[in-house]
């Protein structure tokens, strides 16, 4: 069980910055993920914690202290690669009791241990089995089962499901979730896939070109990503984004594109206001879930309906994912598996302003009361 803290983390490969200036705090017990696309430092960060890279700037603190200078094998960390990395010539015990031998700990203690990982891992069966002779997610079993043996205080996980099929990815995501449950220690996920992130982090790490774009729980990224990357990367389809302007009639704001209108509800009146837009634009964020087909009972003044077309429909049993346009605008919205709509239909859709997003035009930031500048919207 383990706190860490990174502080300042900087890390270049010749000019190039792999990792800049990341500050995060794991306490114990935690499930944490880094998430980002391919290139974005999440590996070499990883890697960094394990001391297998070296050389940077900032602080790597474990329950209180400086582990900078410790060599990886004293640092008390297990990890485990996307490509399992096992003796394809031992049997599913020795790849397992590998690293304890070479500790020098006891053949019972050794034996006591491979037999408890075997038992939560459910191997227990394959023990003799030579690894090569093992499928791929029997391979990845045995590859957690020589960290679990450690019994270290920190796991982290490069990518360790990307190398199976997408049905024993999602199996695989489950044991691991009921894994850290029962073993209680804590866990670092690095992964490319922001569904696989979102369905295992107790909180989720984003990052884009070696910086930290956003810390915070799932869902709370999920409703409010703190900029336009994380709008884009975090949600399957992504945020959609609509560039429009902010127009002030009477006492009312009413937020206006070239082919719709929208009435800003009162929440955001605040925020809107004391945001220094330039030219009064502003991005609003929604998801396609959060645009609704017009019913009478959500039917909006005329000039709020959006009149759209639907370009084609993605259907995937539980859902339909429709791509829309109207006048310039593209975008998806998410209907019931029940729906009848079809392409080249004309629709009324309204969208659901609680539930959305403003961002800065140009600084990308998401407006929020914590992050406004003061500034007045003439
Ligand atoms: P992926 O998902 O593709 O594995 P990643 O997010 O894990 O990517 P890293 O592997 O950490 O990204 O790489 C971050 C940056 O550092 C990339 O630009 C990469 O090319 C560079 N990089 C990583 N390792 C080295 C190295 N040993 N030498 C030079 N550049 C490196």
């Amino acid at each position: 069980m383990a706190n860490l803290r990174l502080i300042n983390i900087t890390k270049f490969f010749g000019t190039v910055p792999a990792v800049s200036d990341v500050n995060l705090e794991v306490t114990d017990g935690e499930f944490i993920v880094l998430v980002g696309p391919s290139g974005c430092g999440k590996s070499t960060l990883l890697r960094l914690i394990a001391g297998l890279e070296t050389d940077h700037a900032g602080e790597i603190i474990i329950d209180g202290n400086n582990i900078n200078h410790v060599p990886p094998k004293n640092r008390d960390i297990a990890m485990v690669f996307q490509n399992y990395a096992l003796y394809p010539h031992m049997t599913v015990y020795q790849n397992m009791a590998f690293g304890l031998k070479m500790r020098k700990i006891s053949k019972e203690e050794i034996d006591n241990r491979v037999l408890e990982a075997a038992k939560i891992l459910k191997l227990q069966d394959l023990l003799n089995r030579k690894s090569k002779a093992l499928s791929g997610g029997q391979q990845q079993r045995v590859a957690l089962g020589r960290a679990i043996v450690r019994k270290p205080k920190l796991f982290l996980f490069d990518e360790p499901l990307s190398n199976l099929d997408a049905k024993l990815r999602v199996a695989m995501r489950g044991e691991l979730i009921k894994l850290h449950k029962k073993l209680g220690t804590t866990m670092i996920y690095v992964t490319h896939d922001q569904v696989e992130a979102m369905s295992m982090g107790d909180r989720l790490v984003v990052l884009h070109e070696g910086k930290v774009q956003q810390i915070g729980k799932p869902l709370g990224i999920y409703e409010h990503p703190a900029n336009l990357f994380v709008a884009g990367f975090i949600g399957s389809p992504p945020m959609n984004l609509f560039h429009c302007k902010i127009r002030k009639d009477a006492q009312r704001f009413t937020i206006v594109t070239d082919d719709f209108e929208l009435t800003l509800p009162d929440t955001f009146l605040q925020v809107i206001k004391s945001s220094n837009l330039p030219d009064n634009r502003v991005i609003l964020g929604v998801r396609p879930e959060d645009i609704h087909e017009m019913r009478p009972e959500i039917c909006p003044p005329l000039k709020q309906q959006i009149s759209a077309r639907i370009e084609y429909i993605e259907p995937l049993g539980s859902e339909v994912f429709a791509t829309c346009t109207s006048g310039k605008h593209e975008f998806i919205v998410r209907f019931s598996a029940k729906t009848d709509i079809h392409p080249d239909q004309k629709i009324k859709l309204v969208i659901d302003m609680e539930r959305s997003c403003f961002f800065h035009p140009t600084k990308e930031n998401e407006l929020t009361m914590n992050n406004n500048e003061s500034g007045d919207l003439s």
